[in-house]
Parts: C-alpha cells; structure tokens; sequence
C-alpha cells in the first residue's frame, strides 16, 4: 500500500475515473482532455490523486509523478470515503514517505522520481534518492535529495532555490 498506483475496478471506480470532472488538465503535458486517465499514489496515509491524457499516461504508471495539471491530494481516510479504500488502513508513514508526503503538497512541485520510497527502494542503493523539479518564480528548478530509511539527509544537490525549497519538507517532517 506504500507507494503503488492502483486501477480500481469497484463500484467506486466511476467516481475515482471522474474524478476531475468532464475535463482534465493532464499533469505531463498540461492539455486539457475529456478522455483523461487517473493515477494515485499511496505514500501510506497520503494519496496523491493526477489527472493524465493517454499518451503521457503510461510514463505516469511507473515511476514517475508528474504535477502539472490536475490534482487531489488526500488524507487516507478522505480518499477511502471519496473513492472506495483501496486496501486495508495503512501503517504510520515512514520518515521518507512523510518526506514525499510534503513534497506532493507542496503547490511548487512539478516533478518527483521515484515518486515513493517503494520505488526508491526497487532502485536500491544504501541510500534512497529522489530527482525532484519545482515551479519557482525563477522557472523551473531541479535537485536532487538522498535519504536514509530513516529520513535523515545524506546529500541534497542542485539549484539553490530547488535545495531551498526541497530543504523545507525535509526539515518539516
Ligand atoms: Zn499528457
């Protein structure tokens, strides 16, 4: 449940599939479509509900989060009551997870890889990294944040504003 997307096929699947109304705005490419798919990424108590079109869909399936157009994010509980529970309550966040958790609430995130600790951990090396890229007033800015299982920084390189920025969810969790 930690970080994996899910293709729901119960009866609140209409509602999860329409989730952003009649038209969406896909979060890769930023097109407006009536035909949109959507993904959501568990980060234990947090989903984070995208809109994408079809052609960017399939990169959305897998390890990447983009957050360029339409979005939720949600409480566990708050998903399970708008959507269906997708499984059974999830355990307390880990350290990197409630990291990621900030991350996909902050409104200046465009880009997140791997978008869980689930993916970083199918990466493995001793530590978890994560490629990020924000919407700043400077335009975008990319960084990169390696973490211990334990949430504890072990690097955080790039642009000064996306370490800046990137530092703050880290630092608030
Ligand atoms: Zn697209």
């Amino acid at each position: 449940m930690s970080g994996e997307a899910t293709s729901k096929t119960s009866a609140s699947a209409e509602a999860f599939e329409r989730a952003f109304g009649s038209v969406a705005a896909c979060n890769r490419c930023q097109s407006r479509i009536e035909d949109y798919r959507v993904v959501a990424v568990f980060l234990h108590d947090t989903a984070a509900v995208r809109a994408y079109c079809r052609a960017c869909y399939p990169a959305a399936s897998e390890a990447d989060y983009f957050a360029g157009g339409d979005g939720i994010v949600l409480d566990y509980d708050s998903f399970a009551r708008r959507f269906g529970a997708p499984g059974p309550t999830p355990p307390p966040a880990t350290p990197v997870n409630r990291i990621l958790a900030r991350l996909v609430r902050d409104p200046a995130l465009s880009f997140l890889t791997p978008r869980s600790e689930a993916g970083a951990r199918r990466l493995a090396t001793r530590s978890y990294r994560f490629r990020v890229t924000f919407r700043l007033d400077a335009g975008a800015c990319a960084a990169e944040l390696a973490v211990t299982p334990q949430g504890d920084v072990v690097s955080l390189d790039g642009e000064a504003a996306a370490c800046a920025q990137l530092r703050e969810a880290v630092e608030a969790t």
